[in-house]
């Protein structure tokens, strides 16, 4: 077994399939979760680690990438992401400040 797959084993607040159980819950959201690349730990070095907003996350919609993302479609702005994130790389921003950008 390689230490990838180990690593997949550990059990997390999720369990599969994730995204989309809760139905489009990205609707609720009224804080939005921003990832600051240049705290992250695996997009500042590279390397597979950390991932604790992914493990944490309720509603499985982190994805275990470099960078991690997050999909807005079913991420419902619960914060617990930014609160467990270890180098405090997760901003919560009002959703009524992207409102101008999107539209
Ligand atoms: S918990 Fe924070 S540092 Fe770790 S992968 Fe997620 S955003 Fe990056
Ligand atoms: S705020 Fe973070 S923990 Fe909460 S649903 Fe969205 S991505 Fe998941």
């Amino acid at each position: 077994m390689t230490k990838v797959k180990k690593f997949e084993h550990i059990v997390t607040s999720h369990g599969e399939p994730g995204p989309g159980d809760g139905g489009r819950t990205g609707s609720w959201r009224v804080l939005r979760p921003v990832i600051d690349l240049d705290r992250c730990i695996p997009a500042k070095r590279n390397k597979m680690a950390c991932f604790t907003c992914w493990l944490f996350c309720p509603d499985g919609v982190i994805t275990r990438t470099i960078p991690p993302q997050i999909n807005l479609e079913y991420c419902k702005g619960c914060g617990i992401c930014a609160a467990e994130c270890p180098a405090k790389a997760i901003l919560m921003i009002e959703e009524s400040h992207f409102i101008t950008e999107e539209e």
